[in-house]
């Protein structure tokens, strides 16, 4: 087995993926629909038994501390990264099942906060590297749910099921439609040729917390909360059509109904774009990501200007059939629909003028879809 280090030996190597969302942008809390897949920009997760009930040591090497942990007394750390761990080894423990003393390396090369769930890619890595290493019979819906809820509570991020779900669950070549309320989902073939899926980062973030994010979601909240007083059968804005928004208009805030407006139009979007997938119709579904960029510019509003001169740049180009923001927004990455024979001389002409506008490099990388988190043989 690799040796990652002078001195270790890992018992089992685990590969943990990031995630692309083609689209079904903040559908995800809303119990709506989403297109995602795993990526092969991936967590390594290099796992071994120590002889101690209770001492963990993982090191990241994305950081330059190690984390050590006592695993009979789990709580908060100050620094960020080490609640995503010490929140998945809590909700691991919550389920009854017992950990004894381990060491984790963990190497990357998925970009960190650009939109590609490196926070799902870690979590999920992490729960099943353990239930690997110490056989706890985890299902693959205990590992999302409660990485997703270990991210909720340690870290105060409200995401969706998507993230997760995504990195566990993703199959090479496919895209999955995910249905956020009963999890049901359906893998679907993505014959993408000619085009490439290039992801551009703008490597600005402009929150350095997720306020943003979870104000959003308080929004729809308050949005399902008006429409409920006309129609008592919403529970989400997924249950929403479009004449109950326009009839409740009249009682709801302009920022509540173009919040909603943008949520009823998305998660029509997502089933369309399914459509395109299983017709192969790469340039219909490039249309819809267009449009979709077009809803969270103007009706989430979660863009920036980074973001706008991204998409609005592919838009002067016949080679690119979609692009959009992906991910929570205000920074982070693009994902563009790129035709092979121009991906090349696109970044090089894409980053200078990036630099050129904002003064900012600009990062480029395609991507592949791939299987889930697995544990390499
Ligand atoms: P995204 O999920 O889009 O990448 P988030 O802000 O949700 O962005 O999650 C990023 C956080 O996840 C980082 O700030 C860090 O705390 C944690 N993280 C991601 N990758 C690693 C890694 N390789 N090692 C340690 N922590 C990581
Ligand atoms: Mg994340």
């Amino acid at each position: 087995m690799k040796k990652t280090e002078s001195s270790f030996t890992p018992e089992i190597t685990i590969d943990s993926p990031g995630r692309i969302n083609f689209i079904g942008g903040h559908t995800d809390y809303n119990k709506g629909f989403v297109l995602p897949a795993a990526i092969d920009k991936k967590i390594h997760f290099y796992f071994r038994k120590n002889d101690s009930e209770d001492r963990a040591t993982i090191h990241s090497k994305q950081y330059d501390n190690p984390l050590q942990i006592n695993l009979s007394k789990i709580e908060r750390s100050s620094t960020l990264w080490e609640n995503y761990i010490l929140g998945v080894i809590q909700q691991i423990q919550k389920l009854g099942k017992t950990l004894k003393g381990f060491e984790c390396i963990i190497e990357s090369n998925l970009p960190i906060g650009s939109g590609l769930s490196s926070s799902a890619a870690l979590e999920c890595g992490m729960a099943y590297g353990l239930d690997r290493l110490f056989d706890l019979n985890l299902t693959k819906q205990e590992i999302i749910s409660l990485s997703m809820t270990a991210e909720h509570e340690f870290v105060g991020t409200k995401c969706g099921i998507m993230d997760q779900f995504a990195s566990v669950n993703g199959k090479k070549d496919h895209v999955m439609l995910l249905d956020c309320r009963t999890k049901e989902y359906k893998y679907i073939p993505a014959v993408l040729k000619p085009y490439k899926v290039l992801m551009l980062n703008t490597n600005v973030s402009h929150q350095l917390s997720d306020g943003q994010y979870n104000s959003r979601q308080d929004e729809c909240i308050e949005a399902v909360a008006i429409i409920q007083k006309q129609f008592p059968e919403v529970s989400f804005l997924r249950d929403v059509t479009l004449p109950m928004l326009e009839a409740c208009k009249p009682n709801l805030s302009p920022i509540h109904y173009k919040r909603s407006l943008f949520i009823v139009e998305e998660n029509a979007r997502v089933l369309k774009a399914a459509k395109a997938f299983e017709e192969n119709n790469i340039e219909e579904l490039g249309k819809l990501i267009y449009a979709c960029h077009d809803g969270l510019k103007n009706l989430y509003q979660i863009s920036c200007p980074e973001l706008d001169f991204l998409v609005d740049y592919a838009k002067t180009k016949s080679f690119i059939v979609g692009a959009r923001l992906m991910g929570g927004g205000f920074g982070g990455c693009t994902i563009n629909l790129v035709h092979e024979d121009f991906v090349k001389p696109y970044i090089e002409e894409v980053s200078k003028a990036y630099n050129e506008k904002f003064n900012i490099d600009l990062s480029a990388f395609e991507v592949n879809l791939s299987n889930g988190t697995t544990l390499r043989k």
